[in-house]
């Protein structure tokens, strides 16, 4: 079976870190890994790349990994910095000469139909972006070029949205809580990419200690956290607290599975 490869573009909660105007130790540290762009990541396999997840720091993310084609973009959740970076696809579409095909939740689409109203025009100004919407549902499976992607319900507070499986591998991001046939469908994941805020209780996102729970409870091989604030502390010195199968990931990781 041909090789998967991850890699994680953003690992930062929505404001990213830095965050703006900042000055505590984490946002004024020098270590690259303490700079935190908002989540997506890719997934690559044979000829076919996949986008998760299109925030607002997008443009940057293609350019430094000199990404120059997209087969789709899989949307977990209809939260800013989850799709802001959807005007960004503008250069793979006109280059591809077609619309990005975009999987997302029936009400995750009805929002991006809202905020990007300017791209579903009949007549529109000529080089907006334009997109082909496919309408996807919880644990539906779907084929993109060489790559399954198993959808599957994850709880962001009171918020159902989409979490993913590739093979062995899953990436589950705002996460809050995870329904038990969400729990069932990890089984034997040799990859876990987690969402864990900071250590203080959030009514909508995993804790430190909440992510670290659901991780052993999943049992990958190993587990990478991702989603997280300034208030997580130095990716270097939370690195060494964690259990020896669970790391905090950063920008630029390529996970090879
Ligand atoms: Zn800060
Ligand atoms: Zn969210
Ligand atoms: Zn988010």
């Amino acid at each position: 079976m041909a090789a998967l490869k991850v890699t994680i573009l953003g690992t930062g909660t929505s404001q990213g870190v830095p965050v703006i105007g900042c000055d505590c130790v984490v946002c004024q540290s020098n270590d690259p890994k303490d700079k935190r762009r908002r989540v997506s990541i890719l997934i690559e396999k044979k000829d076919t790349t996949v986008l998760i997840d299109c925030g607002p720091d997008f443009r940057c993310q293609m350019l430094d990994q000199q990404i120059s084609s997209l087969d789709a973009v899989v949307l977990s959740h209809e939260h800013t910095d989850h799709m802001m970076g959807l005007d960004d696809l503008r250069p793979l579409m006109f280059k591809a000469k077609k619309p990005m095909a975009i999987y997302a939740l029936h009400r995750v689409i009805a929002d991006v139909e809202k905020r990007f109203a300017y791209a579903f025009e009949p007549s529109p100004y000529p080089g907006v972006p334009r997109f082909e919407m496919n309408s996807v549902d919880y644990f539906d499976s779907i084929r993109v070029g060489s790559l399954d992607i198993h959808l599957m319900k994850i709880m962001h507070g009171k918020l159902p949205i989409l979490g993913f499986r590739v093979e062995n591998f899953a990436y589950l991001t705002d996460v809050k809580t995870i329904p038990t046939t969400t729990l069932k469908g990890l089984e034997g994941l040799d990859t876990l990419v987690l969402s864990a805020l900071h250590e203080y209780d959030h009514h909508a996102h995993l804790t430190l200690q909440e992510a670290i729970d659901y991780s052993s409870k999943i049992g990958a091989k190993r587990t990478y956290f991702t989603h997280m604030s300034h208030y997580m502390g130095l990716h270097e010195r939370v690195n060494q607290r964690l259990p020896s199968d669970i790391k905090l990931a950063y920008d630029g990781q390529i996970l090879k599975l």
